[in-house]
């Protein structure tokens, strides 16, 4: 396989052909100057096309090994581009877990328009089985999920997929083209948020798509320009900013996270540590086959298992900011049962495993130590209050 390295990554980042500028040029306008009616240099309007999100767009394509990309809004303008692929009467099989966004959009929008769409824990190949029926048209996948971070066997899928001439998306912004690529592996479309590690400076909005076949693509560009929720110049630039320094990045992300998934396995306030780089993760053994390094994202439930305790350790922390997100150079932490999932049952929340205490933590680019000495500093302190409340009770 392929993997894409600093070197190539770098040099997907296009020279200007006009100036020699090594950074792509900003092209703030809404339109082009036509020769003659019709007659132009490939631009006629900013909407249909833009040179700086197009110098993004092919660079995305070649970070994912697809035949073309496409810049959006946001990942979920760019999920709802893929979306509108099918048409009333179809039928979406899509992971369980998958993020709220997501779900908001094809169970509240979609659903009135006709589209009906199956959760499912697609960790289990056989539960794809058992839901496919001739309406099925798209298989919807996030590998790794959040927060307990599930692996799906991406080939696995592809097979099943193909099989049923269903078309199979990745939602890849996890683990991102260094770690995991999904179209190698059998995917027709790959969607990232390009908000979280692609951009990867916490600064943007913006999603993209990538494509595997030039039918696709068409039918992509056709819906990018009809729709018109495309990215803006700047934005377009920002994201390629980032990607000049993505495969350094989530190298040391990941660094940082196993030495911190590690340390806090073995203290004595943790309960559950999801890393999908530990031995005892559920899907390790698919994680170790179908990425080349773990990423940046921790979650970890805590002995005493309750808000409470996950929100005192939360206001202990320095140098992990809470917030939601994820991605960035920052360290990030937050407790999804009361923010990114608070609109889940709590029964519900408990059986795909977000505990009361569950925190997530986004690992960022500090020294791991200081990231250590921060998450012990704070663990101490909810673990002193765990025993004065244990020496309490008795
Ligand atoms: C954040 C996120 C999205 C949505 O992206 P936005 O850029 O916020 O619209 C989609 N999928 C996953 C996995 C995400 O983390």
């Amino acid at each position: 396989m392929s993997q894409s390295n600093a070197t190539q990554v770098i040099h997907s980042i296009p020279v200007c052909e006009l100036t020699g500028a090594v950074s792509v040029p900003i092209y703030q306008t809404s339109t082009f100057v036509q020769e003659a009616p019709g007659v132009h240099k490939g631009y006629d309007y900013a909407r249909s096309n833009n040179p700086t999100r197009a110098a993004l767009e092919k660079i995305a394509a070649q970070l994912e090994h697809g035949v073309a990309g496409f810049a959006f809004a946001s990942g979920l303008a760019a999920i709802d581009a893929v979306l509108k692929l099918l048409k009333a009467g179809d039928e979406i099989l899509a992971v369980d877990d998958i993020y709220g966004g997501a779900f908001r959009l094809f169970t509240h929008v979609y659903e009135k328009f006709g589209i009906t769409v199956q959760y499912v824990d697609t960790t289990r190949i056989e539960n794809l089985v058992d839901a496919i029926s001739p309406k099925t048209k798209l298989i919807w996948i996030e590998t790794p999920t959040n927060p307990t971070l599930k692996i799906t066997d991406i080939q696995a899928v592809g097979v099943l997929a193909k099989a049923h001439d269903i078309l199979l998306c990745v939602d890849n912004t996890f683990a991102t083209p260094i770690l995991q690529e999904p179209l190698l592996l059998g995917a027709d479309l790959v969607v990232h948020s390009a908000t979280k590690y692609l951009g990867g400076h916490s600064d943007l909005i913006a999603g993209l798509v990538i494509t595997k076949s030039q039918e696709l693509a068409d039918q992509i560009k056709f819906i990018q320009n009809a729709s018109g929720g495309i990215l803006a110049p700047f934005d377009s630039w920002l994201v390629i900013r980032g990607i000049e320094t993505l495969p350094l990045r989530i190298k040391q992300h990941s660094v940082n996270a196993l030495q911190l998934a590690e340390a806090l396995e073995n203290h004595p306030a943790v309960d559950k540590v999801y890393y999908p780089g530990l031995p005892h993760h559920v899907n390790h053994a698919i994680a170790k086959k179908q990425f080349s390094g773990f990423g940046g994202i921790i979650s970890f439930s805590l002995k005493n298992d309750t808000a409470e305790q996950a929100t005192h350790l939360l206001k202990n922390l320095r140098y992990f900011k809470l917030a939601e997100s994820l991605g960035g150079v920052k360290s990030l932490a937050c407790h999804p049962a009361s923010m990114t999932h608070k609109s889940i049952p709590r029964e519900k929340r408990l059986q795909t495993g977000v505990q009361d205490s569950l925190i997530r933590l986004s690992v960022g680019l500090e020294e791991v130590e200081d990231l250590w000495k921060d998450l012990f500093d704070a663990l101490e302190i909810a673990h002193e209050q765990t025993i004065a409340q244990i020496c309490k009770a008795h």
